[in-house]
């Protein structure tokens, strides 16, 4: 078949993914200054390791490397009987030694996994290789882009910051897969404790694109290496987040279809997302691996991993948990989702239940708090030393101190919007529970005052209770329990 003869709907697409993540360490990988760069001048946490000077010598992270098996556990790699570091050789003014410090043949992760699930179905995505390097400084371009700039300055903060490169197979057939990939990674990440989604520019993804005829992918999503191998593809840098992920690639996957169906030759290279413009633009042709010039990092000696792995230990994962939620406090797979989203939602709904009812502490974290939260556009994280207030409400609620509806609609908003405790504000709006002597006058007054009510509930108009119902709870302020007031004028009014 030639090229011209392809329709669009003959081609399928195939991705695989280098994704960039930053490990969460108080130090840098090969010297001891400070990762917490965010608000930090430029050119402050620099020393002569991360500066590249001569005769400076690197000492490896210990902590970058744990972070490293833990994440090989979580992905079920192996993890190698001994890692090595290598040089990669390659001018760029982010890169004061003129080189890069990363791994090559003996990465600290190597045939790794990890499932996701897109629209119901669970597909497993393989992990080539997960590897250790140092992160290069920042760049910033004055008066316009990379292209157009009168100058660039140059911050080294960032050079040294410790990151996993997390290479894929070519296992992706679409940009929503690859959505699903990224959240799962981060999820996993986070709650390995080594990984901090919030932090700038925490997660960069290198995409690799092309595209093959249909009938290449087999039943099992499964693609020859043949066709892999003689497809062009274009590896697409610059991506730097799960939005622009599926932006860049759906992009990216139509340009390459349209050439093909045009009887054009997709060109091997490496291409630049533009996220304001939304297209892809051509970098330069892809540079090879000969190109880098890779040779073993004399100043670090080879590493002994294999013990680790044995050694340190990961917490329970988040579809472990999941799947636990469901079975130990019998949630639906909704709200056990919603509950294992973070390892702090997580831990927290559990010493929740742990106290009082399973489902109680399901509606007040998964819904309540985590609804309004939502609401405010805030996560756990934002009030995290809070949690214990969250708990004090619960704790009022299940003793029946306050009402439910005053708990929600009043106290835990004013919470959140106002800062106080839950104490504070039951006392300040005067919420605490009626006692039952003020419920008795309410029920007595109401009663009185409302002889037509009391005529028609005696006729058997059903509405009349609700009625009356509603002028006990206005004269409680809505401080006393609906169920019990209406069992109580019940046994009033039928003495
Ligand atoms: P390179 O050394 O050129 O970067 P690799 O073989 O290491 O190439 O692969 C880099 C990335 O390219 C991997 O994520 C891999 O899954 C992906 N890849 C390999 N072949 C294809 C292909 N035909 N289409 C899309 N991605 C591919
Ligand atoms: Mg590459
Ligand atoms: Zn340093």
């Amino acid at each position: 078949m030639t090229a011209q003869a392809v329709q669009q709907s003959d081609l399928a697409v195939v991705i695989g993914l280098e994704v960039h993540v930053q490990l969460e360490t108080d130090t840098k990988i090969f010297c001891g200054c400070s990762t917490d760069v965010a608000d930090a001048e430029p050119n402050t946490h620099t020393c002569p390791v991360c500066l590249g000077l001569p005769g400076a010598l690197p000492v490896l992270n210990r902590a970058a490397v744990e972070s490293a098996v833990r994440v090989g556990k979580a992905i079920d790699a192996d993890i190698p009987e001994e890692t090595t570091f290598h040089r990669k050789n390659y001018f760029y003014p982010d890169l004061p030694k003129g080189f890069q410090i990363t791994q090559y043949d003996a990465p600290v992760c190597q045939n790794g996994e990890l499932e996701i699930e897109v629209e119901g179905e669970r597909r497993t995505v393989g992990v080539r290789r997960a590897h250790l390097e140092e992160d290069p400084g920042s760049l910033q371009h004055k008066g316009g882009n990379i292209d157009t700039a009168d100058y660039t300055l140059v911050n080294y903060n960032r050079a040294g910051v410790p990151l996993m490169e997390i290479v894929t197979e070519p296992d992706f057939r679409g940009a929503e897969e690859v959505r699903a990939f990224l959240a799962k990674l981060e999820e996993v990440l986070e709650y390995l404790g080594v990984f901090d989604s919030q932090r700038d520019g925490s997660l960069r993804i290198d995409a690799n694109l092309s595209v093959v005829e249909a009938d290449e992918i087999g039943d099992d999503g499964d693609v020859s290496d043949e066709a892999l191998e003689s497809a062009n593809r274009t590896e697409v840098k610059n991506i730097s987040s799960h939005k622009g992920a599926e932006k860049a690639l759906s992009y990216e996957a139509q340009r390459q279809k349209n050439a093909v169906q045009r009887g054009r030759e997709v060109e091997q290279e490496t291409r630049h997302w533009d996220e304001s413009r939304g297209i892809t633009v051509s970098m330069r042709s892809k540079e090879e691996e000969k190109d880098y010039r890779y040779f073993r990092e004399a100043d670090l000696p080879p590493l002994q991993v294999s013990d680790w792995k044995r050694e340190l230990d990961i917490p329970e994962l988040p579809d472990a948990r999941r799947e636990r939620f469901g079975e130990e406090y019998g949630l639906s797979d909704e709200a056990a989702s919603k509950l294992t989203s973070t390892r702090q939602v997580a831990d927290f709904y559990e010493d929740v239940a742990s106290e009082y009812d399973p489902d109680l502490a399901a509606t007040w974290v998964a819904d309540n708090l985590l609804g309004e939260l939502n609401y405010r556009d805030m996560e756990v994280t934002d009030v995290a030393d809070r949690l214990g207030e969250f708990k004090r409400l619960v704790e009022l609620v299940a003793a029946e101190e306050i009402t439910t509806k005053n708990a929600e609609e009043t106290v835990l908003r004013e919470m959140l919007d106002e800062g106080d405790d839950p104490e504070t504000i039951i006392e300040r709006e005067g919420l605490g529970k009626a006692d039952e002597g003020e419920i008795e006058g309410a029920v007595t007054a109401a009663i009185e005052e409302n002889p037509d009510a009391v005529e028609d509930y005696h006729a058997g108009e059903g509405g009349a209770l609700n009625f009356l119902v509603g002028q006990v709870m206005q004269r409680t302020g809505g401080s006393a329990d609906p169920g019990s007031v209406n069992q109580l004028l019940r046994e009033r009014l039928d003495e």
